[in-house]
């Protein structure tokens, strides 16, 4: 199943639940963004046959008008044809049948509870939202620029701010952030969905934290590697040289250390050294040894 589809199944689930002000605002959210919603016909398009049969539930209760539902390949549609019905569907919501541009009418929402049903609504009829794992991402497509700034607006008011963008002719409402999207989930009733996400960023996050620190660690112990390469190279130079026999005592050591002990790192060094030496001054004899070497 796929995170929509699992998202759509949970905000069904809220919808159950809700108070009948919520359930009409619902509806309305539907009809609105639904693939139709005109004096010539009213069309709710869905995979869902649960979904569907909601639909024609909801516009059974609350407007004169009965949908039919059929199937149309993978897809189920809920439809009006009859003009006179639409008319009825319409003006129940307070659109008027000459209307040219379709708006959000918020005379429907008779309570502070019911713009949230409205974009649950406007969700299960024209919005998807990709699996976490995968991507970040929640879009709402609607046919119409007008109606896409009044759902953004809508949106807006709840602390939402999508990205507009418009792809074939549709307008495209998105959010790309992982907070954004979990706030959205549990706006519109799916806190499952939202807690899943949540769960999924933070996986992604430790794994991302752990793969920076193995990375910062590998980089470190190239760079030891790297640096002892060098120091051993300068202390076979010295002994070929025959300068090494001249060296101090305390440069001697370090180099006799280091020559036993080629993949110690400094601090490893000076543990060796039972502790007579610090690291910076183990760091500063070693250095020494390349400098007489490169000298
Ligand atoms: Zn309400």
């Amino acid at each position: 199943m796929s995170f929509s589809t699992e998202v759509k199944r949970e905000l069904m689930e809220a919808a159950a639940e809700q108070l009948p002000c919520c359930a009409e605002a619902q509806l309305y959210g539907m009809l609105l963004f639904a693939r139709d919603f005109s004096p010539r016909g009213i069309r709710f398009t869905t995979e869902s046959a649960a979904l569907a049969e909601l639909f024609c539930a909801l516009l059974l209760r609350f407007t004169p008008a009965a949908a039919e539902l059929r199937r149309s390949g993978r897809k189920w549609e809920a439809e009006i044809n009859n003009p006179g019905d639409c008319v009825q569907v319409l003006e129940h919501f307070g659109h008027a049948p000459g209307e040219v541009t379709l708006r959000i009418n918020r005379m429907n929402f008779s309570g502070e509870c019911c713009p949230a049903a409205f974009l649950r609504g406007a969700f299960l009829a024209c919005a998807a939202v990709t699996a976490p794992q995968r991507q970040y991402h929640l879009e709402f497509s609607v046919s119409f620029r007008r109606l896409a700034g009044d759902l953004a607006e809508q949106l807006g008011e709840s602390g939402l701010t999508p990205g507009v963008t418009q792809r074939k002719g549709v307008w495209l409402l998105y959010f790309k952030g992982s907070e954004q999207i979990e706030d959205t989930l549990a706006l519109l009733g799916a806190q499952r969905a939202s807690l899943d996400l949540m769960g999924v960023k933070i996986e992604k996050d430790v794994r991302n934290h752990v793969n920076r620190r193995v990375n910062f660690e590998t980089a470190n112990m190239n760079r030891t590697a790297g640096a002892a390469a060098t120091q051993l190279e300068s202390i076979r130079n010295l002994r070929e040289t025959g300068a090494f026999a001249a060296l101090p005592e305390p440069l001697r050591q370090a180099a006799a250390l280091r020559e036993e002990n080629p993949e110690a790192s400094l601090q490893e060094l000076c543990d060796l050294c039972g502790g007579g030496v610090t690291r910076s001054g183990m760091n500063h004899r070693l250095k020494r040894l390349v400098e007489m070497a490169g000298e």
